[in-house]
């Protein structure tokens, strides 16, 4: 019998994040073991296929156009770049490939054609697809689902009550909302969060309340480390110490049991100790290589090397779900619609993004 539950509650979530680590430890990696084979790890690549430029204004974001930062845009890649890149993260020991654009939410037309033909190339390399590119439809959903897509990232970020301190141009709801239209298709959901940003242990606990409370769970979760950029709203958040990370890790794996626990942005800042103890604790997939488009080189590939120290494997593709088919575009039966669906603009004010906005449009002007 499945012990997933759906009906966490904030304080019971507390309860477990507050243990004593050992035994923290111990139930996580007991209920780990249950679910999963404690020596594989599913390694994915994440490719950034359409850079910056984007015009909401989340306040961990370097991508957001409104803040200054070092951060170099990129129109939407071609084809043959992406395969090129999903060949080579394979051939390095990726079996997943993640690609991210900058954008609120996908328009139908020219560019979503193209992301659906990478889609369609990527599954047919026999690796599993993800894509994160915003907010969707429910046809734009089925249209990526029919391209042969495996999963849909698509973060909750924090909690409901905190995510209104990070975020003001789209709102908590529309995140459902998206997660709610890709479930209505094949494609897995993959959804989670980052720490670090200021919030308290009780949004931490609140975020998990929200993605274990989804039915069903999401097959993946990324729990990422607030990277805290120059520039940003959030450039001037402490790290986040190694003890948080593997206590939210365990509390992840223990609320969303059968969940893949992604260790994802972040990881660089920790020892090789510290994620050994994450993987002990339940993570079961990392984001291999640089984060921002850069090929991980397999010579140097830090990865595999702990892996190989620790006796990790990594995840064979489609060791959780089968791979699904592609459908070529003169066979879709969803087409393309020309929706124009009205997210919501909550455009509640946070005062350290204005703040970080009209430092920006300062630096640009003296820059000039
Ligand atoms: S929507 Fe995505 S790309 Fe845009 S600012 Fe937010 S996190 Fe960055």
């Amino acid at each position: 019998m499945s012990n997933v539950r759906h009906n966490w509650t904030k304080e019971e979530i507390l309860k477990i994040y507050n243990k004593p680590l050992m035994e923290l430890l111990y139930e996580a990696a007991t209920i780990h073991r249950i679910h999963h084979d404690p020596n594989t790890v599913q390694v994915s690549t994440l490719l950034s296929i359409k850079t910056g430029g984007c015009s909401e204004d989340c306040g961990y974001c370097p991508q957001a156009a409104r803040y200054h930062t070092n951060v170099e845009g990129n129109d939407l890649m071609k084809v043959s770049h992406i395969k090129a890149q999903a060949l080579r993260a394979k051939a390095s020991g990726s079996s997943r490939v993640c690609m991210g654009a900058a954008w609120r939410n996908v328009k139908d037309g020219p560019e979503f054609d193209q992301v659906l033909e990478m889609v369609r190339t990527i599954n047919k390399l026999e690796m599993e697809v993800c894509c994160t590119l915003g907010m969707v439809t429910e046809n734009q959903a089925q249209r990526l689902a029919e391209a042969g897509l495996y999963a849909y990232n698509h973060n909750l970020d924090s909690s409901e009550e905190y995510y209104k301190e990070v975020i003001s141009t789209r709102g908590f709801e529309d995140r459902l909302q998206t997660i709610d239209n890709v479930r209505k298709t094949n494609v897995t959901v993959c959804s989670g969060g980052i720490i670090g940003m200021g919030e308290s242990i009780e949004d931490r606990a609140g975020m998990l309340v929200a993605l274990s409370t989804l039915n069903p769970q999401p097959e993946s979760t990324p729990i990422n480390a607030l990277v805290a950029v120059e520039g940003t709203p959030l450039e001037d958040e402490k790290p986040v110490e190694i003890w948080e990370m593997i206590r939210m890790v365990a509390t992840t794996r223990i609320v969303l049991p059968e969940t893949q626990v992604r260790l994802s942005a972040g990881r660089t800042q920790m020892s090789n100790e510290g994620q050994a103890m994450c993987f002990f604790a339940g993570a079961n997939s990392i984001f291999a290589g640089d984060k921002l488009l850069t090929t991980p080189n397999p010579d140097v590939n830090e990865d595999m090397k702990l892996f190989e120290k620790i006796g990790l494997i990594p995840q064979k593709p489609f060791t959780k779900n089968v791979q699904p088919l592609t459908i070529e575009a003169k066979d879709s039966k969803f087409v393309d619609l020309g929706e124009k669906p009205k997210w919501t603009r909550p455009q509640h004010k946070i005062q350290r993004n204005e703040q970080k906005k009209i430092k920006a449009k300062e630096t640009r002007k003296q820059e000039k």
